[in-house]
């Protein structure tokens, strides 16, 4: 019987086996796509510090390796209906990056190539169709009639997980109106524009509508922010992005719009499983599998890998003692990491709240605080920070963010 299989080769599922690895313990891994598959977009760009440390612990230089390829941004700036209300430019740090930021895609490819050496088997083209969970472990069936057993599943099959769906676990939540549209850019080499994270409320090149524009290795991805009841044919083709692209990135770009790489819309989900495991404590759901909120703050893969790293955590505990789920290690992990979750759905909340306001006063509110900010440096800060959400973790995570 293998010990452990991990169900997905998302980011998140890749943590998860390399965490495994890095306990000792064999591990399966498999993914329904085929191994070259293509994964489009940037997605999530963001490599928290927090993250760079696990990914770390799972694998040593991993950091470094994911560092030296992604960029850091020191100069970050907020704009309001054209006028600037907060720059600020930060020295280099010394040791370890705050973040980096790379497509999703690449931050995969360095998961990949980390898993092959760490000894992770993995297998592609097995979709999980189904699970079922006994005392003694867990039994999957895949589409093309392959039936496994194993002591314990980590499932990282992502936001549509047939795992989550097989053991009956619903996803509690909302969803917010509207959506927005994501678009990579590819840099123009020699003429690049300033490595700068930058958000512009109210953008008057656009409509009105709220813009952020953030670096990655190779481009940059530009989140354009509709509101309620824009059609997505307007602003989320690529030929509608061709169209209004060149009024965000500025005067004499326009040249960019020949360089979109790859054009998605996003809708504002806030969803978290009603239970991490299962009665018997031998699935543990980590990642989109788990839970999904809406980019800003950047909660989504950066806790998908702390949930990874905690699930391992829990599995090698169990392994380590009696390999019947008796010590507890599996339902913290579950009430932690679903502690967790509910913080950051919370947090991503409060930031939607803030950049789709319901309330007229909070409008208002970032009116005079953008009116105010040449005066009132705090003013132009808030400005600036309130659309990442509240900057802590859950309580349960003593201190961590994700
Ligand atoms: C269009 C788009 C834009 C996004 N933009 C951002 C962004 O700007 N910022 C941000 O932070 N996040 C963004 N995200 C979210 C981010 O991509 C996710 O947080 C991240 O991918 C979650 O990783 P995961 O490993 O949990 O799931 P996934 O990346 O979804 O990986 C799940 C894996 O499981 C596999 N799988 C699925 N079903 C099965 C099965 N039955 N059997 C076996 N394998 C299976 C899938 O093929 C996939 O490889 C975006 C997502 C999308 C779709």
């Amino acid at each position: 019987m293998t010990p452990v299989v991990v169900v997905g080769a998302g980011p998140v599922g890749l943590s998860a086996a390399l965490a495994l690895r890095a306990h000792g313990l064999p591990v399966m891994l498999l993914e329904a796509d085929p191994e070259d598959r293509e994964r489009p977009g940037s997605r999530a760009l963001f490599v928290h510090r927090e993250t760079l440390a696990l990914l770390d612990g799972m694998r040593p230089g991993l950091a470094a390796a994911i560092t030296s390829y992604g960029r850091t941004w020191h100069t970050r700036r907020t704009l309001y209906r054209g006028r600037e209300v907060y720059s600020r430019t930060f020295p280099p740090p010394s040791g370890r990056p705050p973040f980096t930021s790379l497509r999703q895609v690449d931050t995969e490819r360095f998961l990949r190539e980390a898993c092959a050496d760490a000894g992770v088997e993995s297998v592609w083209n097995a979709r999980v169709i189904g699970v079922r969970t006994t005392a003694s472990g867990v039994s999957l069936s895949c589409a093309d009639g392959r039936e496994l057993t194993c002591g314990y599943v980590i499932a990282a099959d992502g936001a549509r997980s047939a795992v989550r769906a097989g053991l009956g676990i619903p996803m509690e939540g909302t969803h917010g109106e509207g959506f927005h549209v994501v678009v990579d850019v590819a840099d123009r080499p020699g003429a690049e524009l300033p490595l700068e994270r930058v958000f512009h409320y109210e953008h008057p090149g656009v409509g009105g509508r709220s813009v952020m524009r953030v670096p990655f290795t190779g481009g940059f991805q530009v989140d354009l922010q509709c509101h309620a009841h824009d059609p997505v044919e307007e602003y989320g083709t690529e030929k509608a992005v061709r169209r209004w692209l060149p009024g965000v990135v500025g005067e004499g770009h326009g040249e960019y719009a020949d360089r979109i790489l790859w054009v998605s819309t996003y809708r504002f989900l806030r969803k978290v499983a009603a239970s991490f495991t299962d009665p018997h404590q031998r699935v543990l759901l980590v990642g989109e599998a788990a839970h999904l909120f809406p980019p800003f703050g950047a909660r989504g893969m950066n806790s998908g890998i702390a949930d990874a790293a905690a699930a391992a955590d829990a599995v090698a505990t169990e392994a380590a003692t009696t390999g019947t789920a008796a010590t507890g290690a599996v339902a913290d992990f579950a009430a932690v990491r679903r502690a967790a979750a509910l913080f950051n759905s919370e947090a991503a909340g409060a930031a939607l709240e803030h950049l789709r306001p319901q309330r007229r006063s909070v409008r208002l509110r970032q009116r005079a605080a953008a009116a105010l900010a040449p005066v009132l440096p705090s003013c132009g800060s808030w400005l600036e920070h309130a659309p990442y959400g509240p900057r802590g973790g859950a309580p349960a995570l003593a201190g961590r963010k994700y």
